[in-house]
């Protein structure tokens, strides 16, 4: 695997300008042949995690999803788009998400079609840490894949971008099963690299939309932020590498990215050879990014009574305000570790509540509520810890 990432910078959304910088970004890594023969399928795995408009900038852009369809269709390969969003994966959960994403229009209008395929099956991905995992079929039928995947921040992995979004190769519910199965950064990430190398060369590009970026409260809270570009590379980790920078994140503070180093997409220095647009001049360096959560369960370093207090000063946490919840209840269905209780108020009105003693800082509850009503809370040595951090790392950089 080579450590090229094409750079195109595009300004906006405009269909014909994405698929200009789309089509030279191709012609850049060598030409749309390299990646794709005659009479090919590409399943097109998109963001969708959750229903929301282009304009959120929670999922990949439908210009995005366009440019790269019409490019295949030229190249006389087919395409679909296919993902499993956070919620259940069938026709009646996915098409919401399929129409306000912007994804219906494209098969309305160009007939880029969507899949319909919700079967799933145990791929032996024989990895690091499983031996099998549930993927999607549509993923496993088609000849090639291309990872379209959005930059934002992430509130378990720090970032979401190119290694993340295969996670959406797991159907639906299980992959908050998945979650309580690695809730460890380092096991997680080492599934997600297990999902990256059973498709090998067959998951031949990752091209993240990087023209309007997510801040904040990531993957489907945040704040649009523009960036300006668009990211394509054969190598995922490369392509979070430079993400990383765009967000004027340290690369390696980033758990994807030092896995990847162990996994061999990367070397120790992060070498990487960009070619097109200098990516350095969008850099943003407000960019309101997130600390991944390196946290682990509070071990036996103080006594029992302390622990609950302690680690809530170490950590970030979930935080629920009891006015503010609607009270649908879809936290606690999908909460891998059933740390969500139901309660009801003296007025009779429902709201969710954490218990951080199971809680693992996933945040599925935040990624999942409808109403952006979970927050993420920082302990005070956890803001003094990071505060110090940041101090370092802009002495290194001066
Ligand atoms: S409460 Fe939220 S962050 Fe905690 S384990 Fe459940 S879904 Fe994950
Ligand atoms: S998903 Fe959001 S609104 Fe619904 S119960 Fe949970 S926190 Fe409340």
């Amino acid at each position: 695997m080579d450590n090229i990432v094409a750079v195109k910078a595009c300004d906006s959304y405009d269909e014909k300008k994405v698929y200009d910088a789309v089509k030279e970004g191709f012609s850049l890594l060598g030409g749309i042949e390299k990646f794709v023969k005659k009479g090919q399928i590409v399943a097109l795995k998109v963001n969708l995690v959750h229903k929301a408009s282009p304009e959120e900038a929670v999922t990949t852009h439908p210009s995005v999803v366009l440019a790269v369809a019409k490019l295949i269709h030229e190249a006389k390969a087919d395409c679909f788009i296919v993902d499993s969003a956070g919620g259940a994966y069938n026709q009646n959960a996915m098409m919401p998400i399929y129409k306000a994403s912007g994804m219906l229009e494209l098969n309305e209008k160009y007939g880029i079609k969507i899949n319909d395929n919700y079967d799933s099956f145990n791929a032996p991905v024989n990895g690091r840490v499983s031996k099998t995992v549930p993927l999607l079929d549509a993923l496993e039928k088609a000849d090639v894949i291309f990872n379209l995947c959005k930059l934002k921040t992430h509130g378990f992995t720090g970032i979401s971008n190119a290694v993340k979004n295969m996670y959406g190769a797991i159907p639906g519910l299980v992959k908050v099963e998945y979650h309580a199965k690695f809730p460890g950064l380092d096991t997680f990430n080492d599934n997600l690299y297990d999902i990256h190398n059973y498709y090998g060369k067959k998951l031949c590009l990752h091209i993240s939309d990087a023209i309007i970026g997510m801040e904040g409260a990531g993957p489907t809270h945040g704040t649009p932020r523009k960036i300006g570009l668009l990211l394509m590379s054969s190598n995922p980790a490369c392509l979070d590498t430079i993400g990383c920078k765009l967000m004027n994140v340290d690369p390696k503070t980033i758990p994807t990215i030092e896995e990847g180093i162990k996994y061999g997409y990367l070397d120790e220095d992060l070498n990487i050879k960009t070619v097109g647009d200098d990516y350095s001049n969008f850099v943003i360096t407000n960019y309101q990014s997130i600390k991944p959560n390196k946290y682990t369960p509070f071990a036996s370093a103080v006594p029992k009574v302390f622990q609950k207090l302690v680690t809530s000063w170490m950590t970030q946490r979930p935080v629920i305000p009891c006015k503010k919840c609607k009270g649908c209840s879809k936290c606690f269905n999908h909460c891998p570790m059933k740390a969500i209780e139901m309660r009801t108020d003296k007025k009779g009105k429902k709201y969710a509540h954490v218990d951080y003693n199971k809680c693992i800082r996933c945040y599925c509850c935040q990624e999942l509520c409808p109403f952006g009503v979970v927050k993420i809370k920082s302990g005070w040595i956890y803001k003094l810890r990071h505060r110090n951090d940041a101090k370092k790392n802009k002495s290194k950089s001066q």
